[in-house]
């Protein structure tokens, strides 16, 4: 039997009809959208790509997108003085910064000037520390997009093995730490990793962030895995993931395609956590964390109870 499809299409277009929703009656109180605002570097490179991607869809939802386009050359201290402005201008509610930087600035120190308040794509060190010690916080929309997925299609996460191939800052980490909260047994595996196809064939939960096309192929996965792939790879035949997916579809419980799984949800993710950040602004907030990462079981990210 083949696969069920897990389908971010569908996902991110009932996302897409909760937010407008919340979008309308945030704007009716307040009389104004929430804005985001989008930092990109170049006019027609992945950075514009991606800035141009995030604000139609802002668009679409009725958040108000402000692209911000310092100079290629602006120096550390010119760029910290335009984020500084973005963080007390009160009518924005969230901050994302298009990746590549140009090459004399280091990404870490840049994302860094971001309020963490405002930090809607979970790139400062404040959140990632936060995620990391399974507090609720801002997260990186993909990580946040993984999870969605899984609460979407009611998938148990609770006491099963979940594998985590990649740990970058952006995917592999943050999933990792999410699935952990979300009571998972959690193993992350890398290019080190000693023997990747006996580590990826014992997991029930597989998720996938390498970057590498085709690295996971059906005589590596088990029939019962739910099968997640955040990898966006160009080749000659189009747009493919991580996973093998003609080969490893008819072999497991479940699984993602690419295009069409975890992109459009992590889209709807950033905007989801802007209009979190947009109604914490205006005392009203619920995380999205605790929608998608955090079952009303889970002990893990409770305070110790008093001895
Ligand atoms: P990085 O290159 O930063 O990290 C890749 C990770 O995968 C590293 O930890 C690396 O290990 C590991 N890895 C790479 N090759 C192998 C291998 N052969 N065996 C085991 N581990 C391996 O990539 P990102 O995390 O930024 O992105 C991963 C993928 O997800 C890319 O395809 C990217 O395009 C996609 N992506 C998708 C998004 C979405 O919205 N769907 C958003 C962001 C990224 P090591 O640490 O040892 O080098």
């Amino acid at each position: 039997m083949s696969a069920r499809i897990l389908d971010g299409r569908a996902v991110a277009s009932r996302l897409w009809r909760d937010l407008s929703d919340r979008v309308a009656d945030l704007r009716e109180r307040s009389g104004a959208a929430p804005r985001l605002a989008i930092v990109r570097f170049d006019d027609r490179g992945p950075s514009a790509v991606y800035a141009g991607s995030v604000a139609r869809a802002a668009r679409s939802v009725g958040v108000e997108p402000h692209e911000v386009t310092p100079p290629s050359g602006v120096s550390l201290t010119d760029l910290a003085g335009r984020i500084g402005a973005l963080n007390r201008d009160p009518s924005v509610a969230g901050i994302v910064i298009a990746q590549p930087l140009p090459a004399h600035l280091d990404p870490s120190t840049v994302v860094a000037l971001i309020d963490p308040a405002k930090d809607v794509d979970g790139a400062t060190p404040l959140n990632a520390g936060r995620i990391a010690r399974g507090e609720r916080t801002f997260v990186p929309a993909t990580a946040l997009a993984v999870m969605a997925i899984l609460r979407n299609y009611e998938v148990q996460i609770a006491g099963r093995r979940a594998v985590v191939v990649g740990r970058s800052a952006v995917v592999g980490r943050p999933v990792a730490a999410l699935l952990v909260a979300a009571d998972a047994t959690v193993v992350i595996c890398h290019r080190r990793t000693r023997n990747l196809a006996r580590e990826v064939r014992r997991a029930e939960i597989l998720v996938v962030a390498a970057g590498s096309p085709g690295l996971v192929r059906a005589e590596m996965v088990n029939r019962s895995a739910v099968v997640i792939d955040c990898g966006i790879n160009t080749t000659p035949d189009g747009i493919v993931g991580d996973v093998d997916f003609g080969s490893v579809r008819p072999v497991v419980a479940a699984i993602t395609p690419v295009p069409g799984g975890v992109g459009p949800v992590t889209t709807m993710m950033l905007l989801e956590q802007t209009v979190d950040a947009a109604e914490r602004q205006a005392a009203e907030f619920e995380p999205a964390l605790d929608r998608y990462a955090l079952p009303a079981a889970s002990e893990s990210i409770r305070p110790p109870a008093a001895r």
